[in-house]
């Protein structure tokens, strides 16, 4: 199988016109029968990874997927693109089972996806050995890690797989991308000869924002009145939270749903449904979900809470504009989470761990450097460029040259060979006589008291910024002692100088976002009416076929259909989303929505620019008369021809024949291969004896121009 293939079916099945960054690669190695660890950010692009190899390689792919509604969705979606693909999990009866199963064995599907309990247990094993299986995908590979924040029992079963399936690549892929978890993954799966990919974690299209707690309802109400009509998520730490938050925005005309553990099985599942097909907007929930929602025109998420963690914060937040189109985030910090936050992560299993990532995350929402950068570092990406697109970058605070503290700071690190934690370590530079530090005799080294001069605090601060600009790390399995980076070498050596953050108010930067949000550029009017008559579109196709609406085409497509509004099936084709099947099942609506709308701003007199032509062209495929044309057009039946002349020549379906009869055009033919076709027009016609009309010059010139080269 080659790339080529690869390429192919990348437009034709899935809509595409070209690859996101490493899938070409990951496809390659894939396809060249390698083992593969793949880690992306959520809304990255995993899927394609196995699903387009799924499509061009001989035989089945199984998919290991841990939620069954993630499984329908895929399934559904594949589906919709024209891939036969199917999944067997608990929701199915034994009859249904049974019907795929037979799919199966004649090799009629290509996709089979599965729980790994399913995979494993007796019967399926059976089932599966006769079969010629070229790949198995484990999605969410991290759940076989306990390092990782979703540990999942089930998964520690796909350990044999490489020994009952010696020959068969794996693909692993997962959007956790912590060093532990990503090693567990490969011992455990053992990939021995594998291929590690790992994308850039960096999502550029969420805006980052974090504001204090201080009247987050209000402000909460106030961002989602300016966006009723978009799909958002807000973030509760409790149960009872949820229920209040949503009942207030309930009670101020806005239409949201609850969702939490607490509730029956088909209460959630009911909820989850309605937000899924676009029936409620808003959902209130705790992290119990999003989990398996692969809904990609999530616009916002809120969280009204601080996170635990980062990993899980930047899961949650990974769930908006997964369809790559700007998208929000908003976070509410307060004292008060963190003081419950510490209560819950003092009570957990691990402790200390847990509340080292609380740290971590605290620290993010304290940050005064971009936002991003601390994000990326976290997962271990180094980034010197600034984000623009975070609170913290449009509103800068003042920086001054801290190298001189960072190597103090660094110094005593290295000399209490990278083993201690913060804590100490600011006691050791402030010259603290704590018994600790006296019997270790830290009082010896070089550095101890020199940075008396700076408060804990802000020493605290410091540190934060230092970790923040991936000068230090913390080693969470070696009692969160501070480690040295390459980085932070650099600067101990010398080579480098370092800007900190002085503290400042950030009360400068609440006032600018309330401003930002009421100056937000809007779309052009006519884009913004023809967006919501497409979304009007989709969801009625959407209730028809009983799909959710982004499977029918994401917001991404439909946002490129209204800026290029395609009004003929080559320029529709083009449109990135739009695969052949989907063409076929859909293509005309849309061209015919979109036309209609073009038709009636042309003829309300609101100009569309570069649409003239296919203006012309709707009318002549309607059967309307130049004549006719011109005048609703108010535009001269010459200008008509001219755009059918060059319609003509671009290969749009105009019959030559309506305008000329075959003597006419070949002897215009005969006139243009003896001279050539003249500079002017009105040359020809002189040739011809003034004998032909100007139009059907121009018509047989296109024709001749096409035929030209034969
Ligand atoms: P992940 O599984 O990594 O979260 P998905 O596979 O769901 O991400 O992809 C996220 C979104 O990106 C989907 O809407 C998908 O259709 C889109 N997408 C994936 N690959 C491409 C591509 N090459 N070009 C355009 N859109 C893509
Ligand atoms: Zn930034």
């Amino acid at each position: 199988m080659t790339i080529e293939q690869a390429r192919t079916s990348l437009k034709h099945n899935f809509g595409f016109n070209t690859f996101r960054p490493l899938q070409e690669d990951i496809i390659q190695a894939v396809l060249a029968g390698k083992d593969c660890l793949v880690l992306m950010p959520t809304g990255g692009g995993k899927s394609l990874c196995y699903q387009l190899p799924a499509t061009v390689l001989p035989g089945l792919t199984i998919v290991v997927s841990p939620l069954i509604a993630l499984m329908k969705d895929q399934v559904e979606a594949l589906v919709e693109n024209g891939v036969n693909a199917a999944y067997i999990n608990s929701s199915i009866s034994p009859e249904k089972s049974e019907s795929i199963k037979q799919h199966v064995q004649k090799g009629e599907i290509k996709l089979l996806y599965v729980s790994p309990e399913k995979l494993l247990s007796f019967d399926f094993q059976s089932f599966v050995r006769g079969l010629s299986i070229n790949l198995f995908a484990i999605d969410e590979a991290h759940c076989i890690s306990s390092w990782g924040h979703d540990f999942r029992q089930e998964y520690t079963q796909l350990r044999v797989l490489k020994q009952k399936f010696p020959n068969i690549p794996i693909i692993a892929l997962t959007a956790t991308a912590d060093k532990l978890t990503r090693r567990d993954i490969i011992t455990q799966l053992k990939l021995e000869n594998h291929e590690t990919f790992i994308s850039s974690f960096d999502r550029p299209n969420l805006r980052l924002t974090v504001l204090p707690a201080k009247k987050r309802m209000a402000r909460i109400t106030e961002f989602i009145a300016r966006r009723k009509q978009e799909s958002g998520i807000i973030y509760c730490l409790s149960r009872k939270q949820t229920e209040r938050v949503a009942m207030t925005l309930h009670d101020e005309g806005i239409n949201a749903e609850y969702y939490h553990a607490g509730m029956d099985a088909a209460e959630r599942s009911r909820v989850q449904e309605n937000f899924v097909h676009g029936r409620t907007p808003v959902i209130v929930a705790t992290i119990a979900f999003g989990m398996g929602i692969d809904k990609s025109n999530v616009r916002y998420v809120i969280h009204h809470n601080l996170p635990k963690n980062i990993e899980g914060y930047y899961q949650e937040i990974g769930r908006a504009g997964r369809d790559g189109l700007p998208s929000e985030t908003l976070l509410f910090y307060s004292l008060a989470d963190v003081v419950l936050l510490r209560s819950f992560a003092q009570e957990s299993g691990q402790p200390e761990l847990q509340l080292a990532k609380l740290q971590r995350m605290q620290q993010y929402a304290d940050a005064l450097i971009c936002r991003r950068k601390i994000l990326l570092t976290y997962f271990g990406e180094h980034t010197e460029k600034n984000c623009g697109n975070c609170d913290v970058c449009d509103n800068p605070p003042e920086l001054f040259d801290g190298t001189d503290i960072v190597q103090k700071a660094l110094s005593a690190m290295y000399r209490l060979n990278e083993e201690v934690g913060t804590h100490l370590l600011i006691d050791v530079l402030r010259g603290s006589a704590r018994q600790e530090i006296i019997e270790r005799g830290y009082d010896h080294i070089k550095t101890y008291g020199v940075g008396k001069n700076i408060s804990p605090q802000n020493w605290e601060h410091y540190m934060l910024q230092m970790l923040n600009l991936g000068l230090i790390d913390i080693a969470y399995d070696e009692h969160n002692a501070l480690k040295i980076t390459a980085a932070g070498k650099d600067v101990l050596r010398g080579k480098k100088q370092i800007q900190l953050v002085s503290l400042d108010s950030i009360e400068n930067r609440v006032l600018e976002f309330a401003n930002t949000e009421q100056r937000k550029s809007k779309r052009q009017t006519h884009e913004e009416e023809l967006f919501a008559r497409l979304r009007a579109l989709r969801i009625s196709i959407a209730t028809q076929h009983h799909i959710p609406p982004y499977i029918v085409f994401t917001d991404a497509t439909l946002d490129e259909m209204t800026r290029r509004m395609p009004m003929t099936k080559e320029k529709m084709k083009k449109i990135s989303g739009v695969g052949d099947t989907k063409f076929d099942t859909y293509g005309t609506q849309f061209i015919d929505e979109i036309t209609k709308f073009v038709l009636e701003k042309d003829i309300a007199g609101e100009k569309i620019q570069g649409l003239s032509q296919d203006i012309t062209f709707a009318y002549y495929r309607e059967g309307m008369p130049i004549t006719q044309i011109a005048q609703t057009r108010n535009i001269k039946d010459e200008t008509v021809y001219t755009h059918l002349a060059e319609l003509y020549e671009h290969g749009y379906a105009i019959n030559i024949f309506d305008f000329m009869d075959k003597e006419t055009l070949t002897t215009i033919m005969d006139s243009l291969k003896t001279h050539g076709v003249p500079d002017k027009l009105k040359t020809l016609y002189e040739r011809l004896q003034e004998q032909i009309e100007y139009h059907q010059l121009k018509l047989a010139i296109a024709h001749y121009k096409i035929h030209a080269g034969q």
